[in-house]
């Protein structure tokens, strides 16, 4: 088992897409440890927008630790319009090894 040792807080977790099938989506993991040389869409949009700095620190995780908190906001709010809500766009979040982050992927779905 691996351990995350990034964390992020956010101050908004649900959003409209604009994949054009999407609907609301959830990002809760910034990064992925699979590292995909395809090369992967997230990491080149995470890396355009300055999310990222490198490939290196990509394949290191970063939890958004403040996530189940701001779905008891959100949930609320967001409801009578949610027709879909992806989880997630940008990275697995039943990643390989990191229990941490299937947990609260769990949590999520079950909110
Ligand atoms: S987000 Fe998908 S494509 Fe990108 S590194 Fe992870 S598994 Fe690979």
């Amino acid at each position: 088992m691996k351990k995350v040792t990034n964390f992020i807080r956010r101050k908004s977790l649900i959003y409209k897409t604009a994949v054009e099938y999407g609907d609301y989506t959830i990002n809760h993991v910034q990064g992925c440890s699979h590292g995909c040389r395809y090369p992967c869409y997230a990491f080149l949009m995470a890396k355009r927008f300055g999310k990222v700095k490198s490939y290196e620190q990509w394949v290191e995780p970063s939890l958004v630790e403040n996530a189940l908190e701001l779905l008891d906001k959100e949930i609320p709010k967001f409801k009578d319009k949610i027709n879909s809500l992806h989880l997630c766009f940008t990275t697995d979040p039943f990643m390989y090894k990191y229990d941490e982050i299937s947990n609260i992927s769990i949590e999520i779905i079950k909110k």
